[in-house]
């Protein structure tokens, strides 16, 4: 006998005076079934077309509009891009409000920084819907997420790479000129998530692969912390327990899956970059386990779109289990990180770093073209290992004049405190002499390549100048941007082509 035929047989044998309030009761037990039974199922627009098409920006606004006020999904506006369209955050937790149980490990998910990527933005959609649905709600235990499914709404609708004004958003994470990069920013600093996944596509049709004989097929590849400054202790459960898990689940549902390599077979495949101007590195350098995923892409936008998407959404649903099992794991290894941040005035900081052979092996699936046949090649050459090549040590304080007010508002933009000299007043401090400055080959671009010598003097500081201390969560993004002979340093941007010009470097250390 079901529950509710019980109940209503229990409630013909009782007394006639109690059948008002019980009659009462039933309707409220019925309804609260009916509501359990009737639970909406929501669906995402690209499976609503069959996955034949990808979705518009405003089939995804109405999508967000559907889902974002129901159980556990919140939608929020986060920004305006360039030509005005909507970024929009959903905010995705079990708890009645967003964030309010701290013991909570916070996610951000964001995806379709480059507009003619589309399956992170449908992956996440998908897994919205789900959420929506009340499908998922057993992740939600241990964790909270925020999901940024669209980054690049006008390049989306141009079907192009890039924003409306020609900005690569995954290359703007260090001077945040875009308003979307510096929402995204922003949006982190104000939750401060344990771990992020940045979610792109690859081509999979390159010459340069092809011409060597080999298609790459990975459904979906994985990319991890590169930069030498990023935590050991992040970098060895990335490559250790994270990756080791995922490449099970996505194996378990017969995709192909790898750890995310550039480069090629005719010249040198490695890891990608270890600078810190990406979605992935940018977070990792504040102590993030922070990742980019790269789904496949065929032909065309649409080209084997279903198998693209829900590769990419088993990949981050992977990520989410893994996340929720080990919350407190995470949890406990960003803080000590976090802390640890805190306390590198003294300590090396790399500014030079490459990627060379190792004693790593990489197997890939691939394509060979001659007989179409899948298998599995050794790469080579492997350039698996980044190498510290050059550190300097981090100060207690950095100093920037007042003329050079440019290189604080970017520092702002990045929340780093900034003390602003009221009175005059004398430092000893360490200037460099810049002694020459080349161009060189670094990760396959030629860039500026300086060397300088460093001497003391004394400084007299002006009201207005700046003062930076070191103790803070961006400790080691400000030694890798302020220090002229860092390879991923302010001086590789043209609007900061100016501070290698003079023959005493602008920014000045204290003692
Ligand atoms: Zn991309």
């Amino acid at each position: 006998m079901s529950r509710m035929n019980e109940i209503i047989t229990r409630m013909i044998n009782v007394p006639t005076v109690r059948r008002p309030f019980l009659a009462l009761a039933l309707c409220f037990a019925w309804s609260l079934v009916s509501i359990a039974q009737a639970q909406v199922q929501y669906v995402a627009p690209v499976e609503r077309s069959g996955y034949q098409r990808v979705t518009s920006y405003d089939t995804l606004q109405a999508f967000l509009k559907e889902v974002g006020s129901t159980a556990v999904v919140h939608v929020e506006p986060l920004a305006k891009s360039k030509s005005g369209r909507t970024l929009a955050v959903a905010k995705v937790s079990s708890s009645r409000v967003f964030g309010e149980d701290a013991h909570k490990l916070r996610v951000l998910l964001f995806g379709q920084q480059h507009g003619d990527e589309h399956t992170g933005k449908e992956a996440l959609t998908v897994l919205l819907a789900r959420f929506a649905s009340g499908d998922l709600n057993a992740l939600l235990e241990k964790i909270d997420l925020l999901i940024v499914p669209q980054m690049n709404p006008d390049g989306s609708e141009l079907y192009q790479r890039r924003t409306s004004d020609s900005v690569d958003l995954n290359r703007n994470h260090v001077l945040l000129t875009s308003p979307e990069t510096r929402a995204l920013h922003d949006l982190f600093y104000q939750w401060l998530p344990h771990v992020t996944l940045d979610v792109h596509e690859y081509g999979t049709m390159s010459r340069s692969w092809s011409d060597s004989g080999f298609v790459r097929i990975a459904d979906t590849q994985l990319g991890m912390l590169t930069n030498a400054n990023t935590s050991a202790e992040m970098r060895e459960l990335q490559h250790k327990s994270i990756f080791p898990y995922i490449a099970g689940y996505m194996h378990g549902q017969g995709y192909f899956f790898q750890e995310y390599i550039v480069g090629s077979p005719s010249d040198r495949v490695r890891h990608s970059t270890t600078e810190i101007n990406d979605g992935r590195q940018s977070f990792g350098i504040l102590g993030t386990v922070s990742f980019i995923q790269e789904g496949i892409k065929w032909r065309t936008r649409e080209d084997r779109l279903e198998r693209r998407v829900k590769s990419q959404l088993a990949s981050i649903r992977a990520l989410l289990e893994y996340c929720s099992k080990n919350a407190e794991k995470i949890t406990q290894i960003v803080s000590h990180e976090r802390a640890r941040l805190l306390t590198l005035a003294g300590q090396p900081i790399a500014v030079r770093m490459d990627h060379f052979t190792g004693k790593g092996e990489l197997q890939i699936p691939v394509r060979i073209v001659a007989t179409q046949h899948d298998t599995v090649w050794q790469v080579k050459p492997y350039h698996g290992e980044v190498r510290m090549q050059k550190s300097t040590l981090l100060p207690e304080k950095y100093i920037i004049e007042k003329k050079d007010s440019a290189i604080v508002q970017l520092l702002r933009r990045h929340h780093i405190t900034v003390e602003e000299v009221k009175q005059e007043s004398q430092v000893n401090v360490t200037a460099y002499m810049m002694d020459s400055t080349r161009r060189s080959e670094i990760e396959e671009e030629i860039q500026p390549l300086v060397s300088v010598s460093s001497h003391s003097m004394t400084k007299t500081l002006k009201p207005g100048d700046f003062i930076i201390p070191t103790k803070q969560l961006q400790s080691a993004l400000l030694a890798i941007i302020l220090e002229p002979e860092s390879m991923w340093g302010l001086t590789k941007y043209e609007q900061f082509g100016y501070l290698l010009k003079e023959k005493q470097y602008p920014v000045l250390r204290t003692r």
